[in-house]
């Protein structure tokens, strides 16, 4: 593309300068006009609601323009410190109904639409989710870029547009099979390409050392393979208040030069094919959710996030300071989105040597006082290494400066502890052996002023195990930040019933600060309140029933009680002692064991890495007692089990409102936080859940007596470990018994002879480190009460009401101005005003 600087035409006119488009729905309407008839060419013969879709997402998009630009504008000319979110997921679900809610017109377009003819629910269907991430690590990536717009910080998140997002998920025949997501097949209206920031990323050769003009020696990395990164502008709104942030997405493309470079004249066919090598790097996102698989690609996606970016926030910074970075450190800061971003440590500090001319201490200096890191789980397989070997031929000048970095650091160790080798060895950022390792956690914490963890729990496990080392080097650097949700798009947006009901309660308030929901408490105690707030979960209820009907063929009675785990599939989140506990239900029913019985539907659904074998048959299980309990003649209304396919953002935006009963059932110590607990909590579902992660944040603020607690603490998890006999607990218990026996004789298995064997190895095996069976009985008895309470609906709408009105803690507003007070320190900065306001 031809980027040349305007000369003679006079750069200074301002060509933004328009009036402000209206926001009532007749301009609406003309836009949605306009866009449908000659931006899109189409006519009254078009039948698809995609056109009538991105006809409405461009008018939207025309009204965040102005309001992106003056927040762009604000931010230069305040000159404020800001923040940069990088992330290699970003779950960002559907645009569209936030744009319209963050924008304060979803009722404006609603009529807009009318009055053309169309239903908005229909066209908003059309949109495709973007599921750039796994699950809750890219979802809360999102969720915080929403808050930081609410609450007008300038923070910028980072990622990578995949070409292929998270994979869909079909179930034949009770299997999961993954199909390919091309999600921007049809376009994406709310992207915006923006070639004139391409960036330039190395990879391969070698480092060539050279004397500078001044006789400094200095480095330079040479006969690299280099890649584009081109940038794609996501517009981020704040809830009515004029902010958009930008969320940047880097898409890799092929640079023209180096394939001719690369091949004579005579290969021109083979060097334009070589584009594909380039473009492969953003082509798919890793469908692994908390495992790592130590492929090439990532790395090279890793490195190209990191480096892009990193080149495109000290672009800016020469914008607007020349190359004077004196200040750079005290106006920008790194939040490293777990360790997938973590190289950035090692790329700021080629960048500011090789590229800026700096000496390492002054590079050191700044980079370890911008970084920061936020670590996401405690299992060891989700630990991040790469071999020195790959980083040598990848990425070999990074590897040199990581050497150099673990050199220095190394030298702190011994000082602190001198003669300590065994210490060494261990807090090394690479780990000796035959294949030696680089520790991208220890790199993060080596290069950060400031490490946490994402729930009370988690982050004191880190500083006691996992980063004791660290944290009795640095323990000023250690902190916690529990997560958070928006309510926006969690309660808001997705359950607008609810949010009605709320706003004539106790007004709008909650919706930018939801702790104003306690306010509810005192309603909890009123029968007529109960009964609105009843209706409205039956309402959402019968959305959720249509859903899973649809998708499932089974049908939801909205009288039974709607039991939901819906999460990735992993053996610490124990969706198996979910099933157990339908399996014992289903034993009941067949004995005749049902006086004073709570009818319930329970519904489980969550994608398994495509890898990852025992995953997936724990979803050929849940299909297959659901087969059986479903076609039972004598189960009937009494018991329900669904698998629901495909989980995403666009469907717990329906499931959340319509569940009863929340199940958050990990082994204590495993679930770093959880999100999803937070999102059905506030709208009102009543939790059955481990002391893990935040849901021991969750039942201290509504409460043990709205919450149904069981199963054994992080402490005692790693007690009863050793000794650990699951064959015995079978034997003496009962109703366990009982369940093991009909998985063992094959009545979910009729035709898969020993097809379950692995799962019933697991539960028995005493080296199960889900301990599985530990927590069988406690968890059957904590779900007798939660029948029991539901019986008494009063009781019930009570703790639903109470659980809502006490989730005030878990918005990403809370957890964002945590995170702002104590490691960003940024200044709220508001937009210009729009013209003509
Ligand atoms: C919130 C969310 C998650 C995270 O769920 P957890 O129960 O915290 O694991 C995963 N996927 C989607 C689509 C979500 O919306």
């Amino acid at each position: 593309m031809n980027f040349k600087p305007l000369e003679k035409s006079n750069p200074r006119e301002d060509l933004t300068e328009l009036p402000a488009l209206g926001l009532g729905s007749k301009a609406i309407a003309e836009d949605i006009r306009h866009y449908f008839a000659r931006t899109l060419g189409r006519d009254k013969n078009c039948r698809s609601t995609h056109y009538p879709y991105v006809a409405l997402a461009l008018s939207l998009r025309d009204r965040l323009m102005d309001r992106w630009k003056n927040t762009r504008y604000a931010y230069d000319e305040q000159d404020s410190r800001r923040s940069y979110y990088l992330s290699m997921e970003f779950l960002m679900g559907r645009t569209l109904g936030n744009a319209m809610l963050n924008l304060g017109i979803t009722d404006k377009t609603t009529k807009a639409l009318y009055t053309l003819g169309l239903e908005l629910e229909e066209i908003a269907e059309s949109e495709h989710d973007a599921g750039l991430g796994n699950g809750g690590l890219g979802r809360l990536a999102a969720c915080f870029l929403d808050s930081c717009a609410t609450l007008q910080l300038p923070v910028k998140g980072y990622g990578i547009r995949y070409e292929y997002g998270m994979f869909r998920q079909d179930i034949d025949q009770g299997h999961q099979i993954e199909e390919p997501d091309h999600w921007l097949r049809d376009g994406n209206p709310w992207e915006l390409e923006r070639p004139e920031y391409t960036q330039r990323v190395q990879f391969g050769g070698r480092s060539e050392f050279y004397s500078d003009a001044s006789g400094k020696m200095r480095v330079r990395w040479v006969d690299t393979h280099d890649v584009l990164a081109v940038p794609y502008d996501i517009p981020i709104p704040g809830y009515k208040n004029d902010t958009v942030n930008t969320l940047r997405l880097w898409s890799a493309d092929a640079t023209d030069v180096f394939d001719l470079d690369e091949f004579n004249a005579g290969d021109y066919t083979e060097s334009v094919a070589a584009k594909n090598a380039a473009e492969n790097i953003t082509m798919v996102l890793y469908p692994n959710d908390a495992s790592e698989n130590g492929k090439e690609l990532r790395l090279r996606q890793q490195y190209f996030l990191a480096s892009a970016s990193l080149k495109d926030v000290i672009r800016d910074w020469c914008r607007l300071h020349g190359d004077d970075f004196s200040q750079f450190a005290a106006k920008s800061c790194f939040q490293l989105n777990d360790t997938h971003p973590s190289i950035s440590v090692a790329e700021l500090m080629r960048l500011l040597m090789d590229e800026h001319g700096m000496d390492w201490d002054q590079a050191w200096s700044i980079t370890s006082s911008s970084m920061a890191y936020t670590n996401h789980t405690l299992l060891p397989e989700a630990l991040e290494r790469w071999s020195v070997s790959l980083f040598k031929q990848l990425l070999p000048r990074l590897l040199e400066i990581i050497y150099e970095i673990n050199a220095r650091f190394m030298a702190q160790v011994a000082q602190r502890w001198p003669g300590d080798n065994e210490r060494m060895r261990r807090m090394s950022i690479i780990e000796e052996g035959g294949d030696p390792q680089i520790r991208m956690a220890y790199l993060a914490i080596v290069g950060s002023f400031s490490i946490n963890g994402v729930a009370e729990l988690h982050s004191r496990l880190l500083t006691e195990g996992l980063f004791n080392d660290f944290y009795q080097l640095w323990p000023e650097r250690f902190n916690n930040k529990t997560n958070g949700v928006t309510q926006r798009r969690w309660l808001a947006g997705c359950n607008r019933p609810l949010g009605e009901l709320l706003n004539a309660t106790i007004g709008e308030g909650w919706v930018c600060d939801l702790p104003q929901l306690k306010q509810l408490i005192p309603h909890a105690a009123k029968a007529k309140f109960r009964k609105q707030w009843h209706a409205v979960k039956q309402q959402n209820k019968q959305r959720l029933a249509d859903l899973v009907e649809a998708d499932c063929g089974v049908r939801f009675d909205t009288e039974a009680m709607f039991d939901v785990q819906v999460k990735r599939i992993h053996e610490y989140k124990r969706q198996l002692l979910n099933v157990l506990h339908v399996i014992h239900l289903y034993d009941r029913i067949k004995r005749g064991d049902t006086d004073n019985w709570t009818p319930r539907c329970v519904l489980i659904g969550g994608k398994a890495a495509p890898g990852y074998q025992m995953a997936k048959l724990i979803i050929k299980l849940v299909n297959n007692v659901a087969n059986v309990v479903n076609n039972d003649p004598d189960v009937g209304d009494k018991l329900k089990l669904a698998f629901l396919p495909n989980y995403r953002v666009s469907a717990m935006e329906i499931i959340a409102p319509g569940t009863d009963l929340s199940e958050q059932i990990s082994t204590a110590g495993k679930e770093a936080s959880g999100t999803g607990n937070m999102k059905f909590m506030m709208n009102g579902a009543v939790t059955i859940g481990t002391l893990d992660g935040a849901n021991i944040e969750i039942r201290e603020e509504a409460g043990d007596d709205n919450f149904f607690l069981f199963g054994l603490t992080a402490e005692q998890v790693n007690e009863q470990r050793e000794g650990y006999d699951p064959q015995s607990i079978i034997e003496n218990d009962e109703a366990f018994s009982r369940v093991m026996q009909l998985l063992r004789c094959g009545h979910f298995s009729q035709f898969e002879p020993g097809l379950f064997d692995p799962i019933i190895g697991s539960i028995s095996s005493p080296h199960d480190p889900w301990m599985v069976a530990a927590d069988f009985s406690s968890y059957i008895e904590a779900q007798q009460r939660v029948s029991e309470a539901y019986r008494d609906q009063e009781r019930w709408t009570r703790m639903s009401i109470i659980n809502s009105a006490t989730s005030g803690k878990f918005s990403t507003d809370r957890t964002m101005l945590e995170y702002n007070e104590q490691i960003w320190k940024l200044e709220m900065v508001p937009p210009l005003p729009l013209n003509g306001k």
